[in-house]
Protein backbone atom coordinates (compact mmCIF):
# COMPACT_ATOMS: atom_id res chain seq x y z
CA UNK A 1 0.00 0.00 0.00
CA UNK A 2 1.32 3.60 -0.85
CA UNK A 3 1.18 6.52 1.58
CA UNK A 4 -0.61 9.71 0.23
CA UNK A 5 3.30 11.05 -0.11
CA UNK A 6 3.82 8.57 -2.27
CA UNK A 7 0.72 9.13 -4.20
CA UNK A 8 1.80 12.72 -4.80
CA UNK A 9 0.40 14.90 -2.73
CA UNK A 10 1.92 18.02 -1.43
CA UNK A 11 3.62 18.75 1.77
CA UNK A 12 1.12 21.38 2.81
CA UNK A 13 -2.15 19.11 2.02
CA UNK A 14 0.05 15.93 3.60
CA UNK A 15 0.40 18.21 6.77
CA UNK A 16 -3.54 18.92 7.24
CA UNK A 17 -4.52 15.48 6.84
CA UNK A 18 -1.98 13.72 9.04
CA UNK A 19 -3.63 16.50 11.87
CA UNK A 20 -7.09 14.84 10.90
CA UNK A 21 -5.40 11.31 11.41
CA UNK A 22 -5.65 9.86 7.93
CA UNK A 23 -2.58 7.48 7.95
CA UNK A 24 -3.13 5.44 5.03
CA UNK A 25 -4.95 6.18 1.51
CA UNK A 26 -8.31 4.39 1.35
CA UNK A 27 -8.45 2.56 -1.33
CA UNK A 28 -10.85 4.68 -3.65
CA UNK A 29 -7.85 7.56 -2.86
CA UNK A 30 -5.11 5.39 -3.83
CA UNK A 31 -6.94 4.84 -7.35
CA UNK A 32 -8.13 7.88 -8.34
CA UNK A 33 -5.50 10.48 -6.87
CA UNK A 34 -2.32 9.74 -9.19
CA UNK A 35 -4.46 9.66 -12.29
CA UNK A 36 -5.87 13.21 -10.97
CA UNK A 37 -2.63 14.69 -10.52
CA UNK A 38 -1.15 13.32 -13.32
CA UNK A 39 -2.60 13.71 -16.95
CA UNK A 40 -5.90 16.00 -16.99
CA UNK A 41 -8.41 12.81 -17.57
CA UNK A 42 -12.05 12.55 -17.33
CA UNK A 43 -13.04 9.81 -14.86
CA UNK A 44 -16.17 7.61 -13.48
CA UNK A 45 -16.12 6.58 -10.38
CA UNK A 46 -18.78 3.83 -8.82
CA UNK A 47 -18.41 4.99 -4.94
CA UNK A 48 -20.67 4.93 -1.92
CA UNK A 49 -20.23 7.31 1.28
CA UNK A 50 -17.96 6.65 3.61
CA UNK A 51 -15.67 5.61 0.61
CA UNK A 52 -13.27 8.63 1.00
CA UNK A 53 -14.30 10.09 -1.94
CA UNK A 54 -14.33 13.75 -1.07
CA UNK A 55 -10.64 13.29 -0.27
CA UNK A 56 -9.76 11.01 -3.81
CA UNK A 57 -11.63 14.28 -5.31
CA UNK A 58 -10.99 16.89 -3.14
CA UNK A 59 -7.04 16.87 -2.05
CA UNK A 60 -5.90 16.42 -6.31
CA UNK A 61 -8.39 19.15 -7.24
CA UNK A 62 -6.77 21.91 -4.27
CA UNK A 63 -3.34 20.58 -5.35
CA UNK A 64 -3.73 21.67 -8.84
CA UNK A 65 -5.38 24.87 -8.59
CA UNK A 66 -3.61 28.31 -9.57
CA UNK A 67 -3.32 30.26 -6.22
CA UNK A 68 -3.23 33.78 -8.59
CA UNK A 69 -6.06 32.76 -9.76
CA UNK A 70 -9.31 34.86 -7.90
CA UNK A 71 -12.21 33.48 -10.44
CA UNK A 72 -13.71 29.74 -9.76
CA UNK A 73 -12.03 27.41 -11.17
CA UNK A 74 -13.07 24.07 -9.67
CA UNK A 75 -17.11 23.28 -9.44
CA UNK A 76 -18.38 20.75 -7.49
CA UNK A 77 -22.05 19.77 -7.60
CA UNK A 78 -23.96 17.79 -4.85
CA UNK A 79 -27.40 16.92 -4.21
CA UNK A 80 -27.97 18.68 -0.68
CA UNK A 81 -27.10 21.12 1.53
CA UNK A 82 -26.01 18.67 3.85
CA UNK A 83 -23.35 16.98 1.63
CA UNK A 84 -22.31 20.67 0.44
CA UNK A 85 -21.56 22.00 4.02
CA UNK A 86 -20.13 18.31 4.86
CA UNK A 87 -17.33 18.80 1.32
CA UNK A 88 -16.60 22.57 1.72
CA UNK A 89 -16.17 22.15 5.16
CA UNK A 90 -13.47 19.08 3.94
CA UNK A 91 -11.66 20.81 1.28
CA UNK A 92 -11.29 23.82 4.11
CA UNK A 93 -10.18 21.69 6.17
CA UNK A 94 -7.37 20.10 3.84
CA UNK A 95 -6.41 23.53 2.67
CA UNK A 96 -5.59 24.83 5.84
CA UNK A 97 -1.72 25.53 5.12
CA UNK A 98 -2.38 26.42 1.23
CA UNK A 99 -2.26 30.61 0.76
CA UNK A 100 -5.48 32.03 -0.39
CA UNK A 101 -7.46 29.39 -1.01
CA UNK A 102 -11.00 30.39 -0.78
CA UNK A 103 -13.66 27.86 -1.15
CA UNK A 104 -17.43 28.46 -0.92
CA UNK A 105 -20.47 26.17 -0.03
CA UNK A 106 -23.96 27.67 -2.18
CA UNK A 107 -26.97 26.05 -1.61
CA UNK A 108 -31.04 26.97 -1.66
CA UNK A 109 -32.93 27.68 1.38
CA UNK A 110 -30.89 30.44 2.36
CA UNK A 111 -31.15 34.04 1.57
CA UNK A 112 -28.79 34.68 -1.60
CA UNK A 113 -27.29 37.80 -0.80
CA UNK A 114 -24.64 36.77 1.06
CA UNK A 115 -23.43 34.16 -1.37
CA UNK A 116 -23.64 36.58 -4.01
CA UNK A 117 -20.76 38.80 -1.85
CA UNK A 118 -19.03 36.26 -0.90
CA UNK A 119 -18.09 35.30 -4.79
CA UNK A 120 -17.62 38.47 -5.19
CA UNK A 121 -14.71 38.68 -2.69
CA UNK A 122 -13.46 35.62 -4.52
CA UNK A 123 -13.27 32.05 -4.61
CA UNK A 124 -11.42 29.54 -6.71
CA UNK A 125 -13.74 26.52 -5.47
CA UNK A 126 -17.65 26.23 -5.20
CA UNK A 127 -19.22 23.69 -3.65
CA UNK A 128 -23.16 23.70 -5.07
CA UNK A 129 -26.50 22.53 -5.30
CA UNK A 130 -27.53 22.69 -8.98
CA UNK A 131 -30.60 24.75 -8.35
CA UNK A 132 -28.84 27.36 -6.26
CA UNK A 133 -25.92 27.36 -9.02
CA UNK A 134 -28.65 27.93 -11.61
CA UNK A 135 -29.97 31.03 -9.91
CA UNK A 136 -26.44 32.48 -9.38
CA UNK A 137 -25.88 31.87 -12.88
CA UNK A 138 -28.98 33.51 -14.12
CA UNK A 139 -28.05 36.38 -11.66
CA UNK A 140 -24.79 37.05 -12.92
CA UNK A 141 -23.74 36.42 -10.06
CA UNK A 142 -20.88 33.82 -10.79
CA UNK A 143 -18.44 32.99 -13.35
CA UNK A 144 -17.50 29.82 -14.82
CA UNK A 145 -15.49 30.60 -18.04
CA UNK A 146 -12.57 30.27 -15.88
CA UNK A 147 -13.63 26.39 -13.96
CA UNK A 148 -11.18 23.36 -15.67
CA UNK A 149 -12.77 20.95 -13.53
CA UNK A 150 -16.18 19.70 -12.61
CA UNK A 151 -17.26 17.03 -9.82
CA UNK A 152 -20.21 15.39 -10.05
CA UNK A 153 -20.89 14.10 -6.56
CA UNK A 154 -23.64 11.33 -5.74
CA UNK A 155 -24.61 11.71 -9.41
CA UNK A 156 -27.32 9.27 -9.33
CA UNK A 157 -28.73 11.19 -6.20
CA UNK A 158 -28.84 14.39 -8.18
CA UNK A 159 -30.84 12.70 -11.07
CA UNK A 160 -32.80 10.82 -8.39
CA UNK A 161 -34.02 14.55 -7.26
CA UNK A 162 -34.84 16.29 -10.24
CA UNK A 163 -31.64 17.71 -11.44
CA UNK A 164 -30.89 16.23 -15.02
CA UNK A 165 -32.06 19.61 -16.68
CA UNK A 166 -30.45 21.90 -14.03
CA UNK A 167 -26.83 19.82 -14.60
CA UNK A 168 -27.14 19.76 -18.49
CA UNK A 169 -27.78 23.76 -18.44
CA UNK A 170 -25.13 24.20 -15.63
CA UNK A 171 -22.81 22.22 -17.99
CA UNK A 172 -23.67 23.63 -20.84
CA UNK A 173 -22.08 26.75 -19.37
CA UNK A 174 -18.76 25.81 -18.74
CA UNK A 175 -15.77 25.54 -21.08
CA UNK A 176 -15.79 22.39 -22.93
CA UNK A 177 -12.43 21.87 -22.13
CA UNK A 178 -13.14 21.37 -18.19
CA UNK A 179 -12.97 17.97 -17.12
CA UNK A 180 -15.45 16.26 -15.29
CA UNK A 181 -15.31 13.73 -11.97
CA UNK A 182 -18.15 12.06 -11.87
CA UNK A 183 -18.78 10.09 -8.44
CA UNK A 184 -22.04 7.66 -8.21
CA UNK A 185 -23.16 4.71 -5.70
CA UNK A 186 -24.99 3.27 -8.52
CA UNK A 187 -24.48 3.74 -12.97
CA UNK A 188 -28.05 4.39 -13.68
CA UNK A 189 -28.45 4.65 -17.85
CA UNK A 190 -28.81 8.61 -17.58
CA UNK A 191 -25.71 8.71 -15.41
CA UNK A 192 -23.65 6.56 -18.15
CA UNK A 193 -25.26 9.25 -20.67
CA UNK A 194 -24.30 12.62 -19.10
CA UNK A 195 -20.49 10.69 -18.90
CA UNK A 196 -21.10 9.87 -23.03
P1 LIG B 1 -16.30 10.41 2.55
O1 LIG B 1 -16.60 9.13 1.85
O2 LIG B 1 -15.52 11.35 1.71
O3 LIG B 1 -17.54 11.04 3.14
O4 LIG B 1 -15.32 10.08 3.80
C1 LIG B 1 -15.72 9.25 4.87
C2 LIG B 1 -14.95 9.56 6.15
O5 LIG B 1 -13.64 9.03 6.10
C3 LIG B 1 -14.80 11.02 6.47
O6 LIG B 1 -15.09 11.21 7.83
C4 LIG B 1 -13.34 11.32 6.18
O7 LIG B 1 -12.86 12.36 7.00
C5 LIG B 1 -12.68 10.01 6.50
N1 LIG B 1 -11.45 9.75 5.73
C6 LIG B 1 -11.25 10.00 4.42
N2 LIG B 1 -10.05 9.57 4.03
C7 LIG B 1 -9.45 9.00 5.11
C8 LIG B 1 -8.19 8.38 5.35
N3 LIG B 1 -7.31 8.21 4.36
N4 LIG B 1 -7.93 7.92 6.59
C9 LIG B 1 -8.84 8.06 7.58
N5 LIG B 1 -10.04 8.65 7.43
C10 LIG B 1 -10.35 9.12 6.21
Amino acid sequence: MKTFEELGIAAPLLKAIAELGYEQPMPVQEEVIPYLLGEDIDLIALAQTGTGKTAAFGLPLLQKLNPEGGMPQALVLCPTRELCLQIADDLNSYSKYMNDVHVLPVYGGTPIDAQIRALRRGVQVVVATPGRLLDLMGRNAVSLSGVHTVVLDEADEMLNMGFAEALEEILAGIPSERHLLLFSATMPREISKIAA
